[in-house]
C-alpha cells in the first residue's frame, strides 16, 4: 500500500495530472470538499489527508486505479516514439529555452495574470506531449497575481494571499554538493541574488527564479512579490532577473540550449548576458551580436505601441551602469540596441526593439497581428511593411487541459482522444461522423447544468461576502442567488481582462433593447461575465462595476451574472458551459486571444469582432460574427456601429437559430454549426499545431 501512497505523491508533484482526466479523479475522488477548498490543489489536499487514511483508501479499487494512472504516467515519461523524436531530433538533443515572465499552468500555481502566461501554460504543454526537450523560466511570485472580489459597490477589490513553496509542486534547485543553487545580477550598485525553484510539467521542466531570500536587501527581495506590481523600476529589475539571471541560471546549470525563445519583450536582456559570454570569450563586438542573433527567437503580442515596455534613459543608465562596465559594454551602444530610431539614442529604451534587433525570427500571434507588427515595426528596416521580417504563428489552446472531463469522456467513446480531435480535420470528422445530433445535444445540456450549478455555489459563496457588512440580510440574498440561470436558455459568456480595449459593456449600450433580448417570452437569453481589471486600471474597474450595477437591475436580476475572481478554473467551467463566447475587442487591438478557441469542443460557439485569430478560422457556417472588420477613426462610432452589429446579429441568427427546434427538440441547425466548428477550429487552434509550426518554422531553421 505505502508504494502507491508514493505514487499518488510523486503525480500530485508534476503538474501532467493538471491535464489527465483521471489523474484528477483521483485527487477529487479523495474528497471533493477539500479538493474544492483547496483550490484544487494535489499537494494541499495530500497535507490534509492523515497517512492512516491513505493506506485504508487504498485498500480497494482506489489503490486500483492510482496503479493505473501511475502507469500511463511513467509511461508517458518514458515515451520514445514522440512527435520530436521523429521530426526534430535536434530538438531533442539540446533543450528549447522559453522565457516568460508568467506562465498559466493550472490555478493552484498562481505565477499567472492573464492571456500571455496562459498561452506559455499551453505552450509548454504541448512542447511536453510532443517530446522536445523544453525548459521554460520565470520567477517565482510570492504573492502571485491578485484575488479579485467586489465590494457592495461592485468596485474590483484586489487581495494577495502568500503562496508557500511547501504547498506547491515545486523544489529547491541545488548544486553537485546538494547546496541552494545560487546565481546573482547586477541590478544598479548592487549585486542582487536569487535561488531556483523547479516545477515539472510532464517531460517539460520550469525553473523559477526567487529573489526572496535573506541575501538580499528588502526592496530587492520584492521582486518576486507580485506578477506585474510595482512601478517602472520595479519593471525593470524584474525584466533583468528574468532574461539575465535566465541565461546564468541555465548556465550554471551546465544547459546549452538549442534556442533561446523570448515571449513577449520582458526576457529580451536575455540576449545581454548572452552577448556578454561572448565578448568574455574574446569574441569581436560584431561577430559577437550576430552570434547571439543565431541563437534566439521572439515573439511580439502587442499590436498597440503604448503597450510596449520602455524604459527612460536615465533609469537604463543608472540600473545597467555597473553591469556595463562589468562586461565592457558602452552605454550608448546598448541604448542605440534599444532606440526605435538609431539617430536618436537620448529617447526611451524599447525591450521589443532590443529583441528584433537580436533575435534571428520574429513573429505575431495570429494573421493580422503578424501584418499589424510589420506596419508598426517598419520604420526600424527601412523596408516596405511586406518586407518586414515579422511572421506569425496563430495562437492556439492545449486541447486536453481546456476539455473538462466530461467532455473528455465524451469524445473518447467516438475516438482515441481529445488529441485526435485536435489533430486534423480528417480525424475530426471521423469522429463527428459517429455522433448523433441527440448526443451532441444532450453533451450540451449536462455542460450547461454543470456550469450552472457551479455558478450557484460559486454566486452563493461570492454573495455571502459582498453583503457580510453591508444592510441587506446577507441569508436572503444567498438565497435569492439560487436557481438562477435555466439549461433552457441560450447562455453567453463572456470572460476576460477587462482592459478597456475589450469592451466588455458594449453589450449594454442599449439598454431597452437588451432588455426585450434578454426577457423575451419565449426565446430569453442569459449571460455570465467573469474578469479583472489590472490593480491600476481605474477604466477597467469602472467597467466591472458598470456590468455588476446592471446585473442588479430588476430586468436583468438573475439574467446577467459577474462571477469574482476570473482565473483558469473558472475559466474552464465558464467555456465548457456557455453556447456562445462573446467577444467584442477594438480591431485591431486583441493581438490574438485563446478563450474562444477553448470553447469549440465543448460545442460551444464563437461571436466575435473579425480580430486576433477569428478572421483567420471564420468561415460563415462555423459561429458569428460582429461586423466585417469595419474602421471608424471615431471611438464612439465604432462603438455604436459594432453594438449595432451585435444587437442584429443576436436578434436575426444567433436567438432563432438556437431556438428553432425539430419535434425531438433539437436545434438541428444550430448542431450544423457546431459540428462546422469542431471540424473547422479544433485541428488547426491548439498548441500542438502551434508549437509544430514554431519548431519547424523557427527553432530548427536557422
Ligand atoms: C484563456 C484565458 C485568457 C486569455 O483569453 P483571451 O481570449 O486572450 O482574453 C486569460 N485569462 C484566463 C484565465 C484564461 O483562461
Amino acid at each position: 500500500m505505502q508504494n502507491k501512497i508514493t505514487s499518488l505523491k510523486e503525480l500530485s508533484r508534476n503538474l501532467w495530472w493538471s491535464w489527465d482526466t483521471e489523474a484528477k479523479q483521483i485527487f477529487e475522488e479523495l474528497s471533493p470538499l477539500l479538493w474544492e477548498r483547496n483550490n484544487h490543489n494535489p499537494v494541499e489536499l495530500l497535507q490534509h489527508i492523515s497517512n492512516n487514511e491513505l493506506l485504508a483508501r487504498c485498500e480497494f479499487d482506489y489503490g486500483k486505479k492510482i496503479d493505473q494512472v501511475f502507469s500511463r504516467f511513467t509511461a508517458y515519461l518514458n515515451e520514445k516514439e514522440t512527435w520530436a523524436a521523429k521530426n526534430a531530433p535536434e530538438l531533442v538533443k539540446n533543450p528549447v529555452a522559453y522565457f516568460s515572465a508568467e506562465f498559466g499552468i493550472h490555478e493552484s500555481v498562481r505565477i499567472y495574470s492573464g492571456g500571455l502566461g496562459v498561452l506559455a501554460g499551453d505552450h509548454i504543454k504541448s512542447a511536453s506531449d510532443l517530446g522536445i526537450n523544453f525548459i521554460g523560466i520565470t520567477l517565482f511570485y510570492k504573492e502571485g497575481y491578485f484575488r479579485q472580489y467586489l465590494n457592495h459597490d461592485g468596485w474590483q477589490m484586489e487581495d494577495y494571499p502568500l503562496q508557500h513553496p511547501e504547498s506547491l509542486p515545486i523544489e529547491k534547485v541545488t548544486d553537485a554538493d546538494g547546496k541552494d543553487l545560487i546565481i546573482s545580477v547586477n541590478i544598479a550598485q548592487s549585486e542582487v541574488f536569487a535561488q531556483a525553484w523547479r516545477l515539472k510539467v510532464g517531460r517539460a521542466t520550469l525553473y523559477l527564479l526567487d529573489t526572496n531570500i535573506p541575501a538580499n536587501e528588502s526592496h530587492y527581495r520584492d521582486i518576486c512579490c507580485r506578477v506585474y506590481g510595482g512601478d517602472q523600476n520595479m519593471r525593470i529589475n524584474q525584466e533583468i532577473l528574468l532574461g539575465i539571471g535566465g541565461v546564468k541560471l541555465l548556465d550554471q546549470l551546465g544547459i546549452n540550449p538549442a534556442v533561446y525563445h523570448m515571449n513577449e519583450g520582458h526576457s529580451a536582456f536575455l540576449t545581454l548576458e548572452l552577448l556578454a559570454q561572448e565578448l568574455a570569450k574574446g569574441v569581436a563586438e560584431k561577430e559577437a551580436m550576430e552570434n547571439v542573433r543565431s541563437r534566439c527567437v521572439f515573439t511580439t503580442h502587442t499590436p498597440v505601441p503604448a503597450g510596449h515596455d520602455r524604459f527612460s534613459r536615465d533609469m537604463m543608465h543608472y540600473t545597467f551602469d555597473k553591469y556595463l562596465s562589468s562586461i565592457g559594454m558602452n552605454f550608448d551602444d546598448l541604448m542605440r540596441l534599444g532606440s526605435e530610431n538609431k539617430e536618436n539614442i537620448y529617447g526611451l529604451f524599447t525591450m521589443t526593439v532590443l529583441a528584433l534587433n537580436l533575435s534571428r525570427s520574429a513573429n505575431g500571434v495570429s494573421k493580422l497581428h503578424g501584418e499589424v507588427s510589420r506596419v508598426m515595426w517598419q520604420h526600424l528596416y527601412a523596408k516596405s511593411a511586406d518586407e518586414v521580417p515579422i511572421g506569425h504563428i496563430t495562437n492556439g489552446v492545449h486541447a486536453s487541459s481546456w476539455t473538462c472531463g466530461l467532455t473528455d469522456n465524451f469524445w473518447k467513446k467516438f475516438t482515441g482522444s481529445i488529441d485526435e480531435m485536435s489533430l486534423s480535420r480528417e480525424t475530426a470528422e471521423a469522429a463527428l461522423a459517429k455522433v448523433t445530433d441527440s448526443e451532441l445535444w444532450s453533451l450540451r445540456y449536462i455542460l450547461k447544468r454543470n456550469l450552472i450549478d457551479f455558478i450557484d455555489r460559486y454566486l452563493a459563496n461570492q454573495l455571502f461576502h459582498q453583503h457580510l457588512n453591508s444592510y441587506q440580510n446577507e441569508y436572503d440574498t444567498v438565497k435569492a442567488a439560487k436557481n438562477t440561470f435555466s439549461p433552457d436558455v441560450l447562455t453567453i459568456g463572456f470572460a476576460r481582462r477587462f482592459a478597456t480595449y475589450k469592451r466588455a459593456p458594449l453589450i449594454f449600450r442599449d439598454l431597452d433593447r437588451l432588455d426585450r433580448i434578454i426577457n423575451h417570452a419565449t426565446m430569453p437569453l442569459q449571460i455570465v461575465f467573469a474578469g479583472k481589471a489590472h490593480p491600476h486600471d481605474d477604466a477597467g474597474k469602472d467597467y466591472i462595476r458598470q456590468i455588476v450595477q446592471h446585473s442588479r437591475r430588476p430586468q436583468f436580476s438573475g439574467k446577467v451574472i459577474f462571477l469574482e475572481n476570473y482565473n483558469l478554473g473558472v475559466a474552464k467551467r465558464m467555456v465548457s458551459g456557455v453556447d456562445v463566447w462573446l467577444n467584442t475587442p477594438v480591431r485591431p487591438m486583441e493581438a490574438s486571444g485563446t478563450s474562444g478557441e477553448k470553447t469549440v469542443l465543448h460545442g460551444g460557439l464563437n461571436f466575435s469582432v473579425l480580430d486576433g485569430w477569428w478572421p483567420e478560422a471564420y468561415n460563415g457556417e462555423n459561429g458569428f460574427s460582429i461586423g466585417n472588420g469595419e474602421f471608424f477613426e471615431n471611438h464612439e462610432e465604432q462603438d455604436s456601429f459594432d453594438a449595432e452589429k451585435l444587437y442584429s446579429t443576436l436578434e436575426n441568427q444567433i436567438i432563432p437559430s438556437f431556438y428553432d427546434r425539430d419535434e425531438k427538440n433539437v436545434p438541428v441547425k444550430w448542431i450544423k454549426k457546431i459540428r462546422n466548428a469542431i471540424a473547422t477550429i479544433a485541428p488547426e487552434y491548439n498548441t500542438h499545431r502551434m508549437v509544430r509550426d514554431y519548431a519547424t518554422k523557427y527553432y530548427l531553421n536557422k
